[in-house]
């Protein structure tokens, strides 16, 4: 660990990791990534992987599209198989208004260039009949939609980003920041460092981090759980995902399903247990969905956090009151997605002062003060 750094980053996740490399990959490479823990312990290794662009708020589809492009390379990039596959993403509705919904999305969608289908259940039935489809009003299906393996997507960015020269050190908390007349000074378990530049990619910490620095940022952490089921030979290639049904399930590369759902029961805290509820809800929903999957074995479950906004899109920029502050962060259940856009976004407004591919100025905190549009396509 150098003295001093132009960038600092707190957060080795796949945001921060994203940040680092592409800093260094437009030239700066005077960067230092400190992670607590180890690469990936926080919201990215427990995540499920899924990569959608098919959103009800425009600015998620632009950065969701953004990053797909990015996606499509990361792994010849980075020298790192990411396990990212474009088996497509099934959105179903169980609702009527929200199909209705789906077909006011559709539109807008395709108005920002996605390609995306509705299908009845029929054609649901026709193309995966694998899916239960009683009850289902419609579902809308994009075939560049996906999946990527999160830790080795968070290991490629993290390595490609050492190999350009970022420090990224494990095991080093940032336990307090002062702000100072020009730049920052952090105070970490290995020692004190200064830096022009501080990003808060501290995911479920988020708030805690913008507290270091005097900043309250409306953020909050929610446990969400995953299980997974033993491992049979690779057939369903979509992600399924539904927000009426409260859920979503893969078919990872080595053929285990992974599955989630939300819990409105759920209070915002760092809680990483697990429940016997969510099995057993899990289970119960899932089988009459996908009838195949009575039929297999859980072998794990885990938990970790959405770090939620008001409005379920992050919160990423420059802070208004303090120069150097940047932060990516409240990225609900969708960072691992946003990861790579966002990234560059950041690395450019740091570096440019504006960014080039997608045009994150609304995302930034005051949006707040104009009233809140919640994304609507979340489980
Ligand atoms: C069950 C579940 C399923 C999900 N499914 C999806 C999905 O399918 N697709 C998708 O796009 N998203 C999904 N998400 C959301 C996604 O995981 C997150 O939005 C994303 O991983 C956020 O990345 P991050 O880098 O911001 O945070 P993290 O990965 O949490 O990284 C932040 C890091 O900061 C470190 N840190 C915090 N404070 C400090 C400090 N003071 N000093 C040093 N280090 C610090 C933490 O240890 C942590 O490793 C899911 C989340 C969960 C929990």
């Amino acid at each position: 660990m150098k003295n001093e750094y132009r960038v600092a980053i707190i957060g080795g996740g796949i945001v921060g990791c994203s940040v680092a490399y592409h800093l260094a990959k437009f030239g700066e490479s005077d960067v230092v990534v400190f992670e607590k823990d180890y690469l990936s312990s926080g919201s990215t290794g427990r995540c499920a992987g899924g990569i959608r662009q098919q959103w009800s708020s425009p600015h998620n589809v632009i950065l969701a599209m953004r990053s797909v492009s990015l996606f499509e390379k990361l792994s010849r990039e980075t020298d790192i198989d990411i396990e990212y596959k474009q088996g497509g993403y099934l959105v179903l509705s169980y609702d009527d208004q929200e199909a209705v919904q789906f077909e006011k999305n559709v539109q807008m969608q395709r108005e920002l260039g996605l390609d995306v289908q509705i299908f009845t259940p029929r054609q649901i039935k026709e193309r995966f009949p694998y899916v239960n489809v009683h009850e289902v009003r419609l579902a809308t299906f994009c075939q560049t939609d996906g999946h990527a393996n999160p830790h080795l997507a968070n290991f490629a960015y993290a390595r490609a980003a050492r190999k350009l020269g970022v420090d990224i050190l494990t095991h080093t908390e940032v336990v307090a920041v002062e702000v100072l007349h020009s730049g920052f000074k952090l105070f970490t378990n290995k020692g004190a460092v200064r830096s022009q530049i501080l990003i808060n990619a501290a995911g479920p910490y988020s708030r805690e981090v913008a507290k270091m620095v005097g900043m309250d940022l409306p953020t909050e952490s929610y446990r969400h759980q995953i299980m997974v089921t033993e491992a049979v030979k690779n057939f369903f290639d979509p992600m399924a995902i539904s927000f009426s049904g409260n859920f979503y399930m893969r078919q990872t590369k080595h053929g285990h399903f992974i599955m989630g759902q939300g819990d409105i029961d759920e209070k915002p805290g760092l809680n990483n247990n697990v429940t016997y509820k969510f099995e057993k809800e899990m289970a119960r929903k899932m089988s009459k969905i996908f009838p195949f999957l009575s039929k297999l074995r859980i072998v794990r479950h885990w938990s970790g956090h959405y770090n939620m906004s008001p409005d379920a899109q992050p919160i990423i920029g420059e802070s208004p009151k303090i120069e150097g502050f940047y932060y990516a962060v409240g990225f609900s259940g969708h960072g691992f997605m946003l990861a790579p856009a966002v990234g560059e976004a950041i690395a450019q407004l740091i570096l440019l002062g504006k960014t080039i591919e997608v045009d994150i100025s609304e995302l930034n905190i005051n949006r707040f003060e104009k009233g809140i549009v919640r994304e609507k396509n979340v489980v």
